[in-house]
């Protein structure tokens, strides 16, 4: 019988919900169990599709095209697992759903109501597309006490009875604030929250308590009996410089052992094998040494906006025992500059990355880093918007069509990359309706590439049919391709029917790559995704050089 797990957080936000859950995944596969992991979102937008990065860090795609919360890249990551277009719901979703279903009678004229329609909407998500896996894991965004949850705790009240209690474990991540002053750990902001979380009918199992230092016995025996818990099963979840180091913490203080004895199914389980998260540790934790990239982007006020392309980043350089150090750099920085002033702010990185974006703005920024890769054999890696600069670059200095732009952007141009409106997937043809709205018309998900044999794109992957995954509305306008080729930038990749161009390489340089595609989602500790692996060792090698 599968076993269910709800994550929910109290006191404040920000306390690292979503790699707490995706570290209780982690635990769990590292013991040999199938794991599902999915994520509850209170609020009332219908997907993360449209979100601000700035508000609400990087939208994360699926494997099956679905535009995520971020935290489903947290799953994916630490518990090694492909998340699906089922696994992720928001409050706007539920709501929608059920207006939709009230608008088609099928509620046959009752009174439409929050219980039992909008709980068991709810209920219905949390049951649905489920295969028997062992373990199903519920992050429940937001704080306890949101206005915006209390339909979602409600639906877990309801739930947890109807599966039985002994298939349903709550685990609750609080906070202990240190008081320096008094010396002392707080424990009555985790005592209220408790509270509050009893007030709507739902007892947590196990609490893992944000620390800055180990809860003594005495404090752990205090929030037990407060809390109406064992006190085995308050853990700390101390504050680490690594999050790699997560897994292995919450394992050192017994949180899967707590799991397991929940369900009664410790003396059956299989010992967690950790080693490669070991290994992750000890090569992260002393750098031989360390390799300065810059990312030329937007949104580079909030790390959480590029969080799968930092991550990816690291996963690439802990494979080259390298630490790599990021400058987040804000493109239209560089527009108004000299091209000396250019050259200098950009010299002291041995790799250059444009990652995938919206919008016009620092578009010309963009244009004069990759410029800047390319004149001065600096490896550059471009990743969709990041390809899309490349291409322009390459059409305005190479080819001489000095005008040449994006039709995204405002700006009067000679559109090199311009709007898709026919593309396949999974071979039915797909048809970009006009003035479509801006949710959902997106070429998104895994699709396939075919690569050139004997281009860097084919020694980096070591084959010539691989699948990323996309999300992007606009595409280089393959009758270019011809004047390119003939001044040195080569189209490598290619979607299958050789319609869409999927990646641009300059063999004469160094190292300089774009794909349509976004590989950072892809990427795993311990397992990064082979263009970044290359990427941070080209730089490295041009270090040494320097
Ligand atoms: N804005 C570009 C497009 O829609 C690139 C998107 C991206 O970088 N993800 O095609």
């Amino acid at each position: 019988m599968t076993k269910y797990i709800f994550i929910l957080g109290g006191v404040v936000s920000s306390l690292g919900k979503g790699i707490a859950s995706a570290s209780i995944g982690c635990l769990l596969k590292s013991r040999g169990y199938s794991v599902r992991m999915r994520k509850l979102d209170p609020y009332l937008n219908v997907d993360p599709g449209t979100m601000s990065p700035y508000q609400h860090g990087e939208v994360f795609v699926t494997h099956d095209g679905a535009e995520t919360d971020l935290d489903l890249g947290h799953y994916e990551r630490f518990a090694d697992l492909n998340c699906h277009k089922t696994d992720s719901v928001s409050g706007g979703r539920i709501y929608y759903n059920v207006l939709q279903k009230e608008r088609r009678g099928d509620y046959l004229g009752a009174t439409v109501q929050m219980i039992p329609h909008v709980s068991n909407e709810i209920k219905t998500f949390i049951s649905s597309d489920l295969h028997n896996e062992d373990f199903v894991l519920y992050e429940v965004g937001g704080t306890v006490g949101d206005i915006e949850a209390t339909l979602f705790l409600e639906a877990i009240r309801q739930f947890r009875n109807e599966v039985g209690k002994e298939n349903v474990l709550i685990v609750f991540l609080t906070l202990l604030p240190y008081i320096e002053s008094a010396g002392e750990m707080k424990t009555k902001p985790t005592q209220h929250a408790v509270k509050t979380l009893l007030q709507v009918g739902i007892q947590p199992d196990i609490l893992l308590c944000r620390t800055q230092k180990m809860i003594s016995e005495d404090e752990r025996r205090k929030i037990a009996l407060f809390c109406n818990v064992n006190k085995e099963s308050v853990i700390s979840a101390l504050s680490v410089d690594n999050i790699y180091k997560i897994p292995l913490t919450y394992h050192q203080q017994g949180l899967d052992t707590q799991v397991l004895k929940h369900f009664n199914m410790l003396e059956s389980s299989p010992e967690p094998d950790l080693s490669k998260w070991e290994e992750i540790v000890k090569i992260s934790s002393a750098y031989e040494k360390t390799v300065e990239i810059a990312v030329v982007g937007k949104y580079c006020g909030l790390q959480d906006a590029y969080k799968s392309l930092g991550e990816a980043l690291t996963h690439a350089g802990i494979a080259n025992h390298a630490k790599v150090k990021v400058t987040w750099m804000d493109a239209s920085q560089l527009e108004p500059m000299s091209d000396e002033d250019v050259a200098n702010t950009l010299k002291p990185f041995a790799g250059i990355l444009v990652p995938g974006g919206f919008g016009d703005r620092g578009i010309e920024g963009k244009i004069r880093a990759v410029q800047y890769a390319r004149e001065n054999n600096v490896p550059y890696f471009g990743i969709c918007l990041g390809m899309q600069m490349a291409v322009i670059e390459a059409c305005r200095h190479l080819v001489g069509i000095k005008d040449a732009g994006s039709a995204e952007f405002e700006k009067p141009c000679t559109p090199v990359i311009s709007k898709m409106r026919v593309w396949e997937k999974d071979g039915v043809k797909c048809i970009r309706p006009d003035n479509g709205d801006l949710g959902g018309t997106m070429r998104l998900g895994a699709y396939p590439c075919v690569i050139q044999e004997g281009s860097l794109a084919h020694r980096i992957y070591g084959q010539t049919d691989i699948e990323e995954r996309h999300r992007h509305r606009y595409e280089m306008d393959i009758s270019y391709a011809p004047q390119l080729e003939e001044k040195g930038v080569v189209l490598s990749g290619k979607s299958p029917d050789g319609l869409l161009p999927e990646i641009i390489e300059i063999p004469e340089h160094p190292f300089f790559i774009g794909v349509q595609f976004h590989p950072e989602f892809t990427s795993r500790p311990g397992r990064p995704n082979p263009i970044f692996k290359a990427f941070i060792e080209a730089a490295i090698k041009k270090d040494i050089l320097l």
